[in-house]
């Protein structure tokens, strides 16, 4: 086909590049220091002295139309119409005078009624998943337990004395799009999933099968259709089959509940990346406030806080002192559920491009 007759490109990120901020254009690759001035701020400096200045702000994530209105107008009166959004949804203004730094502050703190900080070593804005809002799998509503931790833990974000930054993340499924974080709250299911064989007939079923980590689901035949059979000693409650196929459904509200894992992280400072460990767990699913996990998550930062040695992130102070002593310290019960003795798991399953029957 000729090249006049292609459609445009309308997919893939766009050129970010005209989204910076005019300074971040100007000095792309050139900023030479930058400074944690106080909480909340950053000021960085470009090769030819130029200034930038960041104000980070803690947002609830989901925002009404008039909220993000509010937002945009403090962009245009002192950010030449430019902000971003973090990975956590913390709310950054860029910002180039800085007289201009403490009136934004007030207006963000007054106006909009966001907390201002977030940076250096404090807890970033909790990063919760899409939830109800978007996906068709929760558990739980991540975005009502996230406000309800951050509502305990509001002066560590406005703060910045904790040992390192502390990221903290919640889960409404055990598929954790939430991902890794210092502590992360995820939903836990405690059954295998009901199968509704009406449902599963008009689905993929070679899928089905195919995304068992454990290939717990096997194909069968039930009233003259081909459907799936789940082998219950094998199922591991993931919920990854609840993802694929409607028809499996594996929330329940009576059962599920939440757990709390901590020492995730993903940079490769130090000792490079790791994987989470179970600290607690069978907490309440237990809207609206869910005391209980914010009881857990309050336990956790402040043995953190006394114990850790500066620069030490969650899981680098835990594998300093034992795990006995964290125990100790946060008084969770140790149970034969916090040894990884799983052993059903396959390596190969799932990490081919073909979906096997
Ligand atoms: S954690 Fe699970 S239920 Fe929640 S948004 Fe992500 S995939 Fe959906
Ligand atoms: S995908 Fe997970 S929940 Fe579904 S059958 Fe397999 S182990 Fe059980």
């Amino acid at each position: 086909m000729a090249a006049d007759r292609l459609a445009p490109r309308d997919n893939g990120a766009p050129d970010f590049r005209k989204y910076l901020h005019p300074a971040m254009r100007r000095n792309y690759g050139r900023w030479v220091d930058h400074e944690n001035i106080k909480p909340g701020v950053y000021k960085h400096i470009s090769e030819d002295g130029e200034e930038l200045f960041t104000v980070r702000a803690g947002s609830p994530r989901m925002l009404s139309i008039h909220k993000v209105r509010q937002i945009c107008d403090a962009a245009d009166r002192y950010c030449e119409g430019h902000l971003r959004f973090t990975t956590r949804n913390n709310i950054e203004f860029l910002l180039t005078k800085a007289e201009d730094v403490e009136p934004l502050i007030n207006e963000i703190e007054t106006v909009l009624g966001f907390p201002v900080g977030g940076t250096g070593r404090s807890i970033s804005n909790i990063l919760h998943t899409q939830g109800w809002l978007h996906c068709n799998l929760p558990g739980t509503d991540a975005s009502g337990s996230v406000k309800a931790i951050m509502d305990v833990l509001y002066e560590e974000f406005r703060r910045d004395d904790l040992p390192q930054r502390l990221k903290i993340s919640t889960s409404c499924c055990q598929i954790n799009c939430g991902s890794h974080a210092d502590i992360a709250i995820i939903l836990q299911h405690h059954h295998p999933p009901r199968l509704d064989h009406e449902r599963i007939a008009s689905c993929e079923l070679p899928k089905v099968v195919g995304i068992c980590p454990v290939a717990a689901i096997r194909p069968a035949r039930k009233g003259g259709r081909n459907t799936v059979e789940v082998v219950k000693e094998k199922c591991m409650y993931c919920g990854a089959c609840h993802g694929q196929c409607p028809g499996l459904e594996i929330r329940d509200a009576d059962t599920d509940t939440l757990a709390v894992w901590v020492g995730g992280k993903s940079a490769s400072t130090r000792g490079g990346p790791a994987f989470m460990k179970l600290a607690t767990f069978g907490l309440p699913n237990n809207p609206p406030r869910w005391p209980e996990v914010s009881d857990a998550v309050r336990k956790i930062v402040d043995a953190y806080k006394d114990g850790a040695r500066q620069y030490e992130r969650v899981g680098e102070w835990i594998e300093r002192v034992g795990w006995k002593h964290f125990f100790e310290v946060t008084g969770f019960e140790f149970t034969r559920y916090h040894i990884d003795s799983y052993r059903f798991a396959r390596t190969s399953f799932n990490i081919s491009a073909q979906a096997r029957r």
